[in-house]
């Protein structure tokens, strides 16, 4: 399993992650990242990995 979670204090609120991923992102009321699921696997790591990599300001960390 992989963990995911969103740094606040980093996060603008751009919303590739749950755009690209929404299983496992979705947006707070100000737009902002929150992790819908915490630890993924299989699929839902693959849109973990994709929100990740396209988070332009690097809020977005996976512990393995
Ligand atoms: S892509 Fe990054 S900065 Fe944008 S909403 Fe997601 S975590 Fe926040």
């Amino acid at each position: 399993m992989t963990h995911v979670s969103v740094d606040a204090d980093r996060c603008v609120g751009h919303g590739r992650c749950y755009t690209l991923a929404p299983d496992v992102f979705d947006a707070d009321e100000v737009g902002h990242s929150v992790v819908r699921v915490a630890d993924v696997s299989g699929e839902l790591e693959r849109q973990a990995v994709t929100g990740a990599e396209n988070c332009p300001e690097q809020a977005i960390t996976l512990s393995r």
